[in-house]
């Protein structure tokens, strides 16, 4: 599905092959292709600052897998998966689908790559649309004709948010866009969440610092790593569920949440720069 994309063109229409993009950066730490030069260039920095970086965008993906197998146990059968990045082995919709075939799932991102892309896979799967509209206006999403066609909102659904709140460097902002996708909710529904995190230790915030400088400062532009205190505000008035069997309800290392095997070694210092949680809507 992914292919080869370096060089003028083989560039979709409508990208520009001179800025990066998070979407590609994220997609190359996890093995795609469809990467530039000036991609390959912010990969190299972020690595050559944090050599196991990539940890970071494994973590996050295999969470976002086990969460999405986790609530096909709900039966909900309906996804709005924000910021959902280029297609990867494995996607929302292929997870909870195997589970429920008639499961629905509206993908959004705003990335012309991720839209190309996602709209070439999903071109037979009737249950499953691509949207491109900005996450960081709620209103365009939740009032988006497509999505308000293929998901009701009187009935519960499963909102992911996963590795998206982050992007959005406003302190004050991020949270208020949490709050009104929460609030669009029905009672019942689940949120699917995570988040870089500055762990606050001596060890580990040096490395949270560095990438956060290379996000911040370069021509992506955002990146934050927030508090663990930031984050779960963030979740306000979820019930968590329990990330693990030896912990109480709350937000995890996202490695660390429900892995799927013991692990040989502990985790490295920036995989435990990325949080995660899954809560319930009461
Ligand atoms: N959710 C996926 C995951 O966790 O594997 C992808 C996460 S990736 C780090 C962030 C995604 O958010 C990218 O695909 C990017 O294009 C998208 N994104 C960033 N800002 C956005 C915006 N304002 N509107 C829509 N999508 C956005």
């Amino acid at each position: 599905m992914a292919t080869h994309a370096t060089s003028p063109s083989q560039v979709p229409v409508g990208v520009d092959p001179t800025r990066p993009s998070i979407a590609r950066v994220y997609g190359g730490f996890l093995g795609g292709k469809d990467v530039y030069d000036v991609d390959r260039q912010i990969m190299a920095k972020i690595s050559a600052a944090v050599p196991e970086a990539v940890d970071i965008a494994r973590g996050n993906r295999g969470f976002l897998n086990r969460a999405c197998r986790f609530l096909t146990q709900t039966n909900i059968p309906q996804f709005l998966d924000c910021g959902s990045g280029l297609p990867t082995a494995e996607n929302t919709h292929q997870i909870v689908q195997r589970h429920n075939d008639e499961a629905r799932v509206v993908y959004v991102d705003n990335d012309p790559v991720v839209l190309a892309h996602g709209r070439a896979l999903l071109e037979d799967n009737v249950r499953v649309r691509m949207v491109g509209a900005d996450i960081f206006e709620p209103r365009q999403v939740l009032e988006n004709e497509i999505v308000r066609s293929v998901l009701d909102f009187s009935e519960p659904l499963v909102l992911l948010q996963v590795g998206t709140l982050h992007h959005v460097t406003d302190d004050t902002k991020a949270p208020a866009i949490m709050r009104e996708y929460v609030d669009a909710l029905p009672s019942g529904s689940y949120v699917v969440f995570s988040h870089f995190v500055d762990p606050e230790t001596p060890e580990l915030t040096p490395i949270a610092k560095r990438i956060e400088h290379i996000l911040v400062n370069g021509p992506i532009g955002a990146g934050r790593f927030r508090t663990r205190d930031e984050i779960a505000a963030m979740l306000a008035g979820l019930e968590l569920v329990a990330p693990n069997a030896q912990d109480p309800p709350g937000l995890s290392v996202c490695d660390a949440w429900w892995p799927d095997g013991p692990r040989l070694g502990g985790l490295s210092g920036a995989a435990q720069c990325i949080i995660g949680g899954v809560g319930r809507k009461p």
